[in-house]
């Protein structure tokens, strides 16, 4: 195939130089001579060509999928996982080693909790970055912009983000502000306690 991808390849060029299509700007105008030019690409029948080919996507639907299996998941799906008692957690892997074998590994609960947490991004790290109308930068302004376009209302009100407090206390309705003693006290924060050598931006800490 590569053979046949370079005849292919340098016979449109020759034909997109005799059409014109070509331009030479600055430190390879020279190749503009018919001549000049022809030896310049005969030259590329002596390389040796790499063509990598991969099956097509099957449509923007093949596309979705495909990068839906690495942008939304988790480290490991439920289905994975089958059994965790006694301290234990065994789930299927694939060895990618031994012709994608499907394999049962089994590992402590606490060092299976530590290999999954490795796949949690730090804060502010993203999986997904927007490109374009959506680029994080711009996004505020070309989505208002778009809704005024559009002759709609702003639907996009400032939503105000919830606290980790917040979010215990909606998820799994604990509130870390009632005192865990008398259950009844609520708790304030007095004073932070910063570690001694702290390097993380003043954000990090809550
Ligand atoms: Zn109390």
């Amino acid at each position: 195939m590569s053979a046949l991808f370079r005849g292919k390849f340098l016979d449109h060029l020759k034909h997109c130089f005799k059409r014109g299509d070509l331009a030479f700007p600055g430190s390879i105008s020279h190749l503009k001579e018919p001549g000049t030019f022809d030896i310049f690409r005969k030259q590329f029948y002596e390389k040796k060509w790499v063509v990598y080919c991969k099956p097509p996507f099957g449509g923007p639907e093949g596309v979705l999928q495909y990068l839906g299996r690495y942008t939304h998941r988790v480290a490991i799906s439920n289905n994975r996982i089958l059994t965790n008692r006694d301290g234990k957690v065994s789930f299927l892997w694939r060895d990618y080693a031994d012709d994608n074998c499907q394999k049962t590994m089994t590992l402590t609960t606490d060092e299976f909790i530590r290999r999954f947490l490795l796949h949690v991004l730090p804060e502010r790290y993203v999986r997904i970055r927007h490109f374009g109308l959506l680029a994080n930068r711009n996004r505020k302004d070309n989505i208002a912009a778009c809704h005024k376009m559009l002759g709609g209302k702003n639907a996009t009100k400032e939503k105000k983000r919830e606290t980790w407090q917040e979010q215990l206390l909606r998820i799994c309705g604990i509130d870390v502000t009632v005192c865990s003693i008398c259950q009844k006290g609520k708790m304030c924060r007095m004073e932070r306690l910063l570690p001694v050598r702290c390097k993380s931006p003043p954000e990090f800490i809550r």
